[in-house]
């Protein structure tokens, strides 16, 4: 399989495996640039990416600049705030039997590292773990997906005019590109989409102990209590869930509320998407398309039979489906059985706190799980009742925009977690250094023939 010239996968891998073993990405300096080159890609590539995002998500640029392209340049720039303090040596303190003696933990970077990314932040998911990779010393491959094909063909360019192409590559391509790749040795792979995928990408691991991080997604539930302004809640409910068109590993899934604060609610979500993207959502710019014709048939099945409270109108041929709110859904519909994954919010009706913490953990746990309430005791028993990748009070899918927050699942919502300083951690190893002077020997009390007496302690 050839990546164009006639370059294989393989010849790509070669070649920044001899990169790296040549050092050439481990200095301060290589790093420093390569973040620098990133930042300059992101800005003189501004119209070429938000064409590309247009093309692929009818991503609106100024979602782009908020969700994608500024996104990674603030995270480029923590990071180059930060690099050199997060890469200074951590001094441990040593036990009395081995003083006098030194120890410290230096990062390392693994290596070669393997970047698979999805289509729904085409640009943030692709880029975010390649700054912790660069940061960490490494070097990359990216490899974009196939259903964001603008977006990807757009960063194989940039990355050739910008980048280090010794030690940084794009490999474009689906399922069988992948499969090649994956068959080649990493020294850690990052992968971020679903759990399906996830399992195969473990799986190709194994043979090599390749470390994994696995960014996947879940049902993310939102929970309402009758102690909250509603028409507050509404606008940031409806924020989270209709960026994108739904199609965020961090949308609220479903929201859980009694019958009377769901009879509350759903007027005011319907009065806030008008608020949002008009009385005509299909004409507004501010709204995004499904990415595919796959995924408007499974999003447009998920609505029939159920009580719409807005939206439900579809346009196959623009893959337009309009922000839907569906009420008193059954936990057995077949909305509730999946990760919706565009726009569609259904509302199931609990009896309760206690009936809405049982059912969350019911199921598997979710990526990040949101709860609206004033009650301190209530926040307090989903923080320690339940598991999620995060809990967020107030506000969906915002933690993301905090770097010094661990972003990543937990059980069937991934495994390990990155951004900023964690990201370089995920793209190192720490390396565990003593140092111990041979003299005085403090030391004999250790060595054999025990029986004896030892004069030196
Ligand atoms: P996708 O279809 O683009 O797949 C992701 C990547 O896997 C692509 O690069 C694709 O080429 C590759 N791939 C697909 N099939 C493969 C196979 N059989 N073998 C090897 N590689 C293969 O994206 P997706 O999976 O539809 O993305 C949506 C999912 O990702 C949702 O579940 C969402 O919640 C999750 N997600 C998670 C995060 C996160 O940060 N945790 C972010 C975004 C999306």
């Amino acid at each position: 399989m050839s990546t164009g010239a006639g370059v294989t996968i393989p010849d790509v891998v070669d070649r920044l495996r001899s990169t790296f073993e040549r050092g050439v990405t481990k200095p301060y300096a290589w790093r420093v640039a390569q973040l620098r080159a990133l930042r300059s890609l992101l800005i003189e590539g501004t119209p070429e990416i938000e064409a590309a995002l247009l093309a692929d998500l009818r991503k609106n640029p100024a979602e782009a600049q908020l969700t994608e392209i500024g996104f990674v340049i603030a995270e480029i720039d923590y990071t180059l705030a930060r690099l050199r303090r997060w890469l200074k040596p951590t001094r441990v303190s040593t036990p009395l039997l081995i003083a006098p003696s030194t120890a410290k933990t230096v990062l390392e970077p693994v290596g070669v590292v393997l970047v698979i990314s999805p289509w729904n932040y085409p640009v943030q998911l692709l880029l975010v773990p390649i700054i912790g990779a660069i940061a960490a010393g490494n070097a990359v491959v990216a490899k974009p997906s196939e259903l964001a094909p603008a977006t990807s063909a757009a960063f194989a360019s940039l990355f050739r005019r910008f980048l280090d192409n010794r030690a940084i590559a794009v490999v474009e391509g689906g399922v069988d590109e992948t499969t090649v790749l994956l068959g080649e040795r990493f020294d850690h792979i990052f992968y971020t989409g679903n759990s399906r995928v996830g399992r195969i990408v473990m799986q190709a691991a194994v043979k090599n102990l390749t470390p994994v991080t696995l960014e996947l997604g879940g049902k993310s539930p939102v929970y309402v209590d009758e102690t909250v302004d509603l028409k507050a809640v509404a606008h940031r409910i409806a924020w989270g869930k209709f960026m994108n068109a739904g199609q965020t590993c961090v949308a609220p899934d479903y929201v859980l509320a009694t019958p009377q604060v769901a009879r509350a609610l759903e007027p005011l979500l319907a009065e806030v998407i008008a608020e949002f993207y008009g009385d005509h959502p299909e004409q507004s710019e501010s709204y995004g398309r499904v990415v595919n014709d796959a995924q408007f048939g499974r999003l447009t099945k998920l609505i029939e039979g159920e009580t719409i409270v807005t939206g439900g109108q579809s346009d196959a041929r623009t893959r337009y489906l309009a922000p839907t709110v569906l009420s008193g859904v059954s936990r057995a519909a077949p909305v509730m059985q999946q990760e919706i994954f565009g726009p569609i919010l259904p509302i199931v009706e609990v009896t309760g706190l206690a009936d809405a913490i049982a059912f969350i953990n019911s199921g598997e746990k979710p990526l990040a799980l949101y709860v609206f309430t004033e009650s301190a005791s209530a926040r307090r028993r989903f923080i320690t009742q339940t598991s999620s990748g995060a809990v967020a009070f107030g506000v969906p899918a915002a933690h993301l925009l905090v770097p010094g927050l661990p972003f990543g699942g937990v059980g069937e919502s991934g495994m390990g977690a990155y951004h900023g300083q964690r990201s370089v951690e995920v793209f190192s190893h720490r390396k565990a250094i003593l140092s111990k002077k041979l003299k005085p020997d403090t030391f004999n009390l250790v060595y054999p023939p025990f029986t004896q007496k030892k004069d030196a302690f």
